[in-house]
């Protein structure tokens, strides 16, 4: 799937980025490095659901946020999308960046595991270094990622990867079909840092060795062996994540677990036509939770069936 869709408003050309969720199908909190960042091992996709980052040419620097969680973001220099405008900016040195209008329709609940403001930056300086005509390569783009957020990198990959280090560190999995996913959000606020501080330990043993070729049958297995480290301390922490992780379970689930440091909760799904249906049914118990039915993204060698 491509991030980029072009349109015309008015002669002028736009672009939309797609900012997709981040889900964290399984992490292992395996150390922590002397300057207090912890390392991990993390098992994580992409899905087509996300926010979207529209950006056209202006006059001026413009920045604006539509969106069901628009006014959970700031709308100041604070913002991860102006960060990342102006770190790249930065990097472009005496090269031309001329002023820009961004749109975020911020669609993710913010601070919810599923790495929306990372993913926000990560498709504008996608998006920039297209507008601006700049030639950065990849590792170069993930350097000035990384300068914003441990998970910046791996949502500028956007592809089926494991991550390890502070999640900087990225294998892409090379055979991964596409799963039909729910992400359910119970609306309880999670602080990362309390979550990370809660642990009753941190050198964990890291994530097992994946199947050669992975599908709904073969995750499934997988996921059984492995852990999201900080689903335990969320969970004490907020019990409506145990609600969110029972009805996707009751909704029929293959299988269900918190995404980072939560608190979204995913579900597998065999097509994405039954996870519809789920989401339709778990919505409609829970009309006040985010709900959402989506598919993550196929590796290169994976199959994307629309199903
Ligand atoms: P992760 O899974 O990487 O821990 P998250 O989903 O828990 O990420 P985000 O939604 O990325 O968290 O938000 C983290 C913080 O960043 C919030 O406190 C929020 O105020 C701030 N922030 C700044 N810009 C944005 C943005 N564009 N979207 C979301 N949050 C943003």
């Amino acid at each position: 799937m491509s991030l980029a869709i072009e349109t015309a408003e008015s002669g002028q050309r736009v672009r939309t980025w797609a900012a997709p969720a981040k889900i964290n199908l399984a992490l292992h909190v395996t150390g922590r490095r002397a300057d207090g960042y912890h390392l991990i091992e993390s098992l994580a996709v992409f899905t087509r659901f996300g926010d979207r980052i529209e950006i056209a040419p202006a006059d001026a620097d413009e920045f604006s946020v539509s969106g069901r969680y628009a006014a959970d973001v700031p709308l100041d220099g604070g913002n991860l999308v102006l960060k990342g405008r102006d770190a790249l900016r930065q990097a472009a040195g005496v090269r031309s960046t001329p002023p820009v209008s961004i749109r975020l329709e911020k669609n993710l609940p913010v601070a919810s595991g599923v790495g929306g403001g990372s993913s926000d930056a990560a498709a504008v300086l996608r998006g920039l270094t297209e507008s601006w005509g700049l030639e950065l390569d990849s590792a170069e783009l993930a350097r000035i990622g990384l300068s914003l957020g441990a998970d910046v990198p791996m949502c500028l990959a956007a592809k089926p990867l494991v991550a390890r280090g502070i999640g900087e560190e990225l294998s892409m999995v090379p055979d991964f079909s596409a799963l039909g996913l729910v992400l359910v959000n119970p609306g309880v606020p999670v602080s990362t840092t309390e979550i990370f501080a809660a642990l009753s330990r941190r050198d964990n043993e890291p994530l097992p060795p994946l199947p050669r070729s992975i599908d709904f049958h073969s995750l499934r297995n997988w996921l059984e062996i492995t852990r999201n480290d900080l689903e335990r301390p969320a969970l004490a922490m907020q019990p409506a994540i145990g609600r969110a992780l029972s009805w996707l379970d009751k909704a029929g689930s293959g299988f269900s677990r918190m995404s980072g440091s939560g608190a979204t909760c995913f579900g597998l799904f065999e097509t994405g036509n039954v996870a519809k249906r789920a989401a339709a049914e778990i919505r409609d118990r829970q009309p006040d939770w985010f709900v959402a039915a989506t598919r993550s993204m196929a590796s290169e060698a994976g199959r994307d069936g629309q199903n």
